[in-house]
């Protein structure tokens, strides 16, 4: 499921905070991005959602340099909270999205969220 067509409005606004911190590299990505599944931590105002990363990796990246957790950037939202996870290849993997209610109904429309019982 492609993240503009599943998150529109929120797509339009996460363009804009990459441009706001000239992230171009990222923006780039975000047309193709596809959503391939959300937090199941089970927080009710959590909304983080992963992203397949979009660059295949060669034999050397794949095999001897691996996969790594890259960084975390805070796209400094006006609304709730916003970071991305990007990876050591600088690929877009997950969008931590906290305290926005708008994105969640989106979101549970097509990922239904697991309710994991706390005790
Ligand atoms: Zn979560």
């Amino acid at each position: 499921m492609k993240f503009i067509r599943l998150l529109p409005e929120f797509y339009r606004e996460v363009e804009r905070l990459f441009r706001q911190q000239d992230l171009k590299n990222l923006l780039e990505q975000l047309p193709d991005l596809e959503i391939s599944g959300r937090c199941n931590c089970g927080d009710s105002f959590c909304s983080t959602f992963y992203v397949k990363p979009l660059r295949q990796l060669n034999v050397v990246e794949e095999n001897i340099i691996g996969v790594k957790q890259g960084k975390t950037i805070d796209l400094r939202a006006e609304n709730g909270m916003v970071n991305i996870d990007i990876d050591n290849f600088d690929r877009l993997t997950t969008f931590e999205v906290l305290f926005r209610p708008d994105v969640e109904q989106e979101l549970t429309k097509v990922f239904m969220r697991k309710r994991i019982n706390k005790r």
